[in-house]
């Protein structure tokens, strides 16, 4: 295997006592192999003087941090990825502000990222560039000769064509999705959204076998669904079960049935739907007033993008209309929480949740949905009310799946989560641990890996799992089929970006 080397917005450079999550050890455990070089932001704005990249070495691993000036920040971070990209990969149109200023400082970042990268990039070195943020980064890298093998995943959904023209720059944005040699998704929804836009909007081609042209280059699409370390998860969620804080909340809820939301406060998560749902259940089932608690822990977020102070002023005054309306001196039937709690308390909590609520308006896979179902005690579970319109809702089909836009459904699927029976719990969720179970996050990378650094062999003609998924046998059925059927749809003719 050749050395890798991992491009992420943000790095995670390991600490004596740090808590990493499953994405960055499945990742360190990929570098640490063959070793490798993680390179990124560091998460600092630099008010005076940007500091010369940092380099710390760990084991076989290299970890380069960058930072960013104020001004780079603000179009790069908060413009143009956090209030363009992300609510418009998100499907909120209605939030998508466009810039040309923060197009610009995105582009100059991702090209100033490349050209400290650059040299540092062997000629056999395998890289990976992840999510939204860094998607010129590879077409920058290009730019500076490298022949390597470049790879892409994108952490969040990809916006079918419809949406995405809404982006002034959207060909830009196509064309430098173009310079990579795998580009990974989500799920087949995400690879078909993007197939569309090859076929219709940027007059590329897909062939019999899989390979896309566009814009002059050839490349691969494919669904990889990101899972978690499922059963490192479940025993913390075992071990957690005794700790103090699943205790003290145990204690906190006298009997009651706990109804759990867990989430960065984002505006992709639906909250102020679900806060909805809340006071609807109250009103259509009185008969279970009292005999449970909906607590939300939402996790600060982004606090210097104005639509998220706007959204936990709102959060909090729905929790007190909430609770204002319809506590009794024994009851309050909310518990809004904006505050984050590390992946070990989170997992008693899960445990002891009797209904995990995941109610995205669109979400690239949602990792709580996952955690919740390996959190659970397998004897006595709880249940999942889930998104249809997160990723996740693809593969845990045995979750009660609503549409979170539909107050009444929601509220309707909690009144039956709160009843049912515990033989049909534990029969939902053995179905849904043997998908979670299987599709671990090292199955994830894996599965990425395995089909970047096949693509040489694939030019000769071989086929890899990756270009079978294009053909529709995902493992995630669903696949892109009929897309297939227009392998006569020629590219279009050469525009000379990158050979
Ligand atoms: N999380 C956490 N502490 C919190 C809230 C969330 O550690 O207070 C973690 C959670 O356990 C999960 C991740 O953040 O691993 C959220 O991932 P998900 O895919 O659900 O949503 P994202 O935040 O990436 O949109």
């Amino acid at each position: 295997m050749p050395r890798l080397v991992i491009v992420s917005n943000r790095v995670n450079v390991p600490r004596q006592g740090g808590n990493a999550g499953g994405l960055a050890v499945a990742l360190e455990e990929a570098l640490e192999t063959n070793g490798g070089l993680w390179f990124g932001w560091s998460g600092n704005v630099a008010d005076e003087r940007v500091q010369p990249p940092k380099k710390t070495v760990h084991g076989r691993v290299t970890y380069v941090t960058t930072d960013l000036s104020r001004q780079e920040y603000e179009e790069f971070y908060t413009g143009f990825s956090n209030s363009t990209l992300w609510p418009l990969f998100h499907y909120q149109l209605g939030l998508l502000e466009v810039s040309r200023k923060s197009f610009g400082g995105y582009l100059k970042v991702n090209a100033a990222f490349a050209a400290a990268l650059a040299t540092m990039i062997r000629p056999d070195d395998l890289v990976w560039v992840h999510d939204y943020h860094l998607i010129p980064l590879g077409e920058e890298l290009r730019r500076r000769g490298l022949k390597n093998r470049i790879g892409f995943f994108l952490h969040t959904p990809f916006p079918v064509p419809e949406m995405l023209v809404a982006l002034p720059g959207h060909r830009r944005l196509m064309k430098a999705l173009s310079a990579y040699d795998l580009v990974g998704f989500q799920t087949p929804d995400d690879v078909r959204a993007f197939i569309e836009y090859v076929v219709g909007e940027a007059r590329g081609g897909v062939g019999p076998d899989g390979w896309i042209t566009l814009y002059n280059r050839v490349l691969r699409a494919a669904a990889y669904p990101i899972g978690i370390d499922a059963g490192a998860f479940a025993r913390m969620a075992a071990e957690a079960a005794d700790a103090p804080e699943t205790r003290r909340l145990l204690a906190s809820l006298h009997g009651r049935a706990l109804v759990l939301g867990v989430e960065r406060l984002d505006y992709s998560k639906g909250l102020p739907q679900r806060f909805e749902a809340v006071e609807r259940l109250i009103e259509i089932r009185p008969e279970l007033r009292g005999a449970y608690e909906f607590m939300q822990i939402a996790a600060p977020s982004r606090e210097d993008v104005d639509r998220y102070r706007a959204l936990k002023r709102q959060l909090e005054a729905a929790a007190g209309r909430i609770n204002g309306r319809s506590s009794e001196f024994d009851w309050q039937p909310v518990r809004y929480i904006n505050k984050s709690y590390d992946r070990a308390t989170l997992a008693g909590f899960y445990r002891v949740a009797s209904i995990g609520l995941v109610t995205p308006l669109r979400d690239g896979m949602n990792l709580v949905a996952k955690e919740f179902v390996a959190g659970q005690d397998p004897s006595n579970p709880g249940a999942l009310v889930m998104s249809r319109f997160a990723g996740a809702a693809r593969e845990l089909k045995a979750a009660l799946i609503v549409n979170p836009y539909d107050i009444d459904e929601v509220a309707e699927a909690l009144g039956t989560a709160l009843t049912m029976p515990r033989e049909e719990r534990i029969n939902r969720w053995r179905s849904m641990w043997g998908v979670v179970s299987g599709n671990t996050v090292e199955a994830w990378r894996n599965a990425y890996l395995r089909d970047l650094s096949a693509g040489a062999e694939l030019v000769r003609g071989k086929e890899t799992p990756a270009a079978a998924d294009l053909a529709g046998q995902s493992p995630v059925d669903g696949g892109i089929g009929p897309l297939m059927r227009h392998p006569e749809r020629r590219p279009a003719a050469s525009t000379g970006l990158v050979g």
